[in-house]
């Protein structure tokens, strides 16, 4: 099992690191990105999503929860302490925890098993507040970060600037870890398939696939 890392996955705007408006994204139609977004979640095998209640409630019932994938939920609102398997076990359902620090705890217990649901790779996919928890954790190493060249109006942007020019929240953090971008080879063999070099268009939109770690 290898060691419990944070992998934070998402797509934002160029400008302003923006990733959201009126509780859902601020786009629609990136099929191409979407079906990237799942391929390399689901790549091996057990690996886990975890996400705020927010971004759980803005995935349509019928895609949720997402497949092939251990799905942990946070919310104040759960049951404090070590979160629980579901009726069903964790495949069946998604696990409810009201920290992410509770969340990490229930993965490095179910790590000790190889090959069950959450002895994978660990993904943080959003929103905002769950992974602005996230980036204050030692064990955050990697941005999967799909950089949205069009421009979209935002009311929730990611806390972290990634070489974008203009976004408060991320000025604060200036004396935060240093973090840098990838080469599309250190990119490629981290996902386990290639990263298209171009710049990517669904649906008039254009984007670009990037990896960033912290050094
Ligand atoms: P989140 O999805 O981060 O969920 C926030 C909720 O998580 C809070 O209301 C609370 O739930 C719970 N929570 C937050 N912090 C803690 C904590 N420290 N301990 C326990 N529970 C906590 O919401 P955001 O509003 O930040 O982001 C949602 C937006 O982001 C949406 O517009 C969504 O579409 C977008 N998004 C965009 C992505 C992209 O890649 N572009 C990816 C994911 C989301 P409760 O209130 O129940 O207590």
């Amino acid at each position: 099992t290898p060691p419990l890392e944070l992998t934070l996955v998402v797509a934002a705007t160029a400008r302003d690191m923006g990733i959201g408006a009126n509780g859902g994204l601020p786009w629609t139609g990136l099929r191409k990105e979407m079906a990237y977004f799942a391929r390399v979640t689901k790549r091996g095998d057990g690996n886990a999503v975890i996400m705020g209640r927010k971004t759980w409630d803005s995935i349509p019932p019928k895609f949720r929860p997402l497949r092939g994938r251990l799905n942990i939920v946070i919310s104040r609102s759960f049951v404090p302490g070590l979160p629980k398997d579901p009726a069903g076990g964790p495949d069946a359902s998604h696990v409810e925890a009201s920290s992410l620090e509770t969340a990490l705890e229930y993965l490095r217990q179910r790590r000790k098993a190889a090959g069950t649901p959450g002895s994978g790779r660990v993904f943080v996919i959003g929103g905002a507040q769950i992974y602005a928890a996230a980036l204050g954790l030692a064990d955050a190493r990697r941005v999967l970060l799909t950089r949205i060249m069009s421009d979209f109006s935002c009311d929730t942007f990611f806390p972290l600037a990634l070489g974008s020019p203009t976004n408060a929240a991320a000025e604060a953090m200036a004396d935060a870890p240093k973090w840098v971008q990838r080469s599309r080879a250190e990119h490629a063999a981290w996902i386990g398939e290639e990263v298209p070099e171009d710049v990517q268009t669904d649906n008039g939109t254009e984007y670009e696939f990037q990896m960033w770690e912290r050094v």
